[in-house]
């Protein structure tokens, strides 16, 4: 019956058309590659590469070379630079993807195109119908903590804006999430206001205002949800009472297009509402569970929770209490690459079932903690491309994709591992990004292996003084002989009010939990120094995120980075400045 309402969108379709794609994986692959080699196939890229019309994996493999960014760069940037030629796709290019950017500083410029916007379509719609299946939702709303970011026309007159608010602007998304139920709460001012903490607070008051039709709380990236509710903990009693008073806070609001649309939604004084937010604000302990306490219709919460975002994900469960927390799906700005199809599991479980028709897949298979030359990109020794469906189970691939807007064998950088397979086509578990390694010599440290020292740290020492690690990062220093670590960690609390014992066990702990054989190795020998702690002031990772706004980045896309390069002066000047203890590890004395 919801289906009917919903118009178009079926569920069971969208599934049994997955099904018959996942079971066909290899075929759909095939056919895939001809689609786009034959749309693209007179571009100036492929051309120039002797491809003469032959569409098949093995003539494409032999004379398409695996790219980087990099090698695409000068194409990319003689179109937008307003080269209208078909450089890299044969459909035209509507606008500019600006990718995050944030280890290195830098952000990509990418190609969007309407094939894009289809392709989150689909993908937003398949992943909805297995969500559906397990979490049905009714007829209503949900309370997405959106925002889009800045735009701006390049020299050959193209927007560039990030690839989510390339979707936001475009006409089928509207229509796509009222199909399926996620029709953000908010009005389109607000997502796209200019000032993100002005957005924030409206999509809060709003979302109060439509406490009964919330159906499921969302953002693109876990860190937008817990940055949400605490903010939350922090004007609640304001956003009461503009809600007693039916009038918008002066001065949390200044836009006027923003106040606008948001006074239209408060009507008239509404101290009933008020009082309930208030009652129930009153009644949690420590914000557990404020999620359901105060959108007791929402399903579940939702949002990309893994990789660098699950350090959030206990920050989330509490906030949601006993509501589950459902993964979302996998993909980048270049392109997406898989779905959640098993909604009900854990985040730290997801997996993601690839798209067969989205796009054309290698993967390079990686061994993990080999040996080869020191360097950023260590961490992995390679070997030769595989097919989607050639992939196995239990090993590790980077992955290279080939898509509908002009990216071809294109190296993504993200390792991923095998958890198994759907039908024929591979369930991919994220395992981190490739070029995040510490490394300072023969040491390779991935991203992952940081989070498990930073967890295995703080519950060891951190835990039982209360304290948790709010947020943390890491950086290679070398400007000494030897090179250290040093790991940022950002407290619940501030850094006097923990015990100088538990920090440099803390401390100690980190250091001995990197187990590579080549860091423990260095240590010894002391090719490595002392691991070093820096607790950072409490707000440190706010002007992080500031800092990555001002230059451009939108809120909904930012992942603290893990790991900040040396060519990140900015951040490391704000770490720097911000590093209110340091701890020198004692741990190979
Ligand atoms: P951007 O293009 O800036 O949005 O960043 C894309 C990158 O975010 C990907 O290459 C991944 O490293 C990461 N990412 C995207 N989706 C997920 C996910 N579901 N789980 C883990 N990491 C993800």
């Amino acid at each position: 019956m919801l289906e009917k309402k919903a118009g178009e969108f079926s569920g069971e379709k969208v599934i049994a058309e997955f099904e018959r794609l996942t079971r066909d994986a290899d075929n759909v692959q095939r056919e895939t590659l001809r689609r786009i080699l034959a749309e693209n196939g007179d571009t100036e890229y492929l051309r120039g590469l002797g491809l003469a019309g032959r569409t098949d994996a093995a003539s494409f493999k032999e004379c398409v070379p695996l790219a980087t960014h990099a090698d695409l760069e000068p194409y990319i940037e003689r179109i937008v630079d307003g080269d209208a030629t078909p450089v890299l796709t044969g459909k035209p290019v509507t606008s500019i993807s600006l990718s995050s950017g944030t280890t290195q500083g830098k952000r990509k410029y990418l190609l969007f195109n309407e094939e894009l916007v289809k392709s989150t379509m689909q993908i937003y719609r398949t992943s909805y119908a297995f969500r559906n299946r397990e979490f049905p939702v009714e007829d209503g709303k949900a309370l997405q903590f959106i925002y889009s970011s800045r735009q701006f026309t390049t020299k050959g007159g193209l927007t560039a804006t990030t690839a989510t608010t390339n979707v936001y602007r475009s006409e089928e998304f509207k229509a796509t999430m009222r199909a399926v139920q996620s029709q953000c709460c908010s009005p389109d001012e607000v997502i796209f206001g200019a000032d993100f903490a002005q957005s924030l607070y409206c999509h809060l008051l709003c979302g109060l205002l439509a406490a009964g039709e919330v159906q499921m709380v969302s953002a693109t990236f876990a860190h937008s949800v817990v940055l949400a509710f605490q903010t939350f903990e922090r004007v609640w009693e304001e956003l009461c009472a503009d809600i007693r008073r039916g009038a918008l806070s002066p001065t949390r609001v200044t836009s006027p297009a923003v106040r606008q649309a948001v006074s239209a939604l408060l009507a008239g004084p509404n101290p009933e509402l008020a009082d309930a937010v208030a009652r129930r604000c009153a009644g949690l302990s420590n914000w557990y569970g404020v999620i359901p306490a105060l959108w007791p219709n929402a399903k579940y919460v939702y949002g990309i929770m893994t990789g660098s975002m699950e350090h959030y994900v206990k920050k989330l469960r509490h906030y949601a209490g006993e509501l589950p927390l459902v993964a979302a799906e996998y993909g980048a700005s270049e392109g997406w690459i898989g779905a959640n199809v098993e909604p009900a599991a854990p985040p730290e479980s997801a997996t993601f079932t690839v798209l067969p028709d989205i796009g054309y897949f290698e993967f390079i298979p990686l061994r993990p903690g080999c040996t080869a030359a020191p360097g950023p990109d260590a961490c992995y020794g390679e070997s030769e491309p595989v097919g989607l469906t050639d992939v196995v189970v239990g090993e590790h691939y980077e992955v290279v994709m080939t898509t509908f807007a002009g990216l071809y064998r294109y190296r993504l950088g993200d390792v991923v591992r095998v958890a198994g397979f759907h039908n024929a086509t591979p369930k991919l578990k994220f395992v981190c990004r490739r070029n995040l390694a510490l490394s300072i010599n023969i040491d390779k440290n991935s991203e992952q292996d940081l989070q498990l020292a930073v967890d295995a740290a703080a519950a060891k020492f951190l835990a039982a003084e209360k304290l948790e690690v709010v947020d943390y990062t890491s950086h290679a220093d070398m400007s000494s002989d030897p090179g250290h670590y040093v790991v940022f960690v950002e407290l619940n609390a501030a850094a006097a009010d923990a015990s100088a014992d538990a920090l440099q066990g803390c401390c100690d702990e980190l250091d001995r939990a990197f187990a590579d054989p080549g860091y423990v190795g260095s240590r010894r020998s002391r090719a490595i120094g002392p691991l070093e702690l820096r607790v950072l002031q409490r707000g440190t990772f706010h002007r992080v995120l500031r800092h990555y706004l001002s230059l451009g980045a939108p809120v909904s896309q930012f992942k603290s980075p893990r790991c900040v390069a040396r060519s990140n002066a900015g951040v490391l000047q704000i770490l720097a400045a911000c590093t209110a203890k340091a701890f020198f590890s004692a741990a190979y004395d």
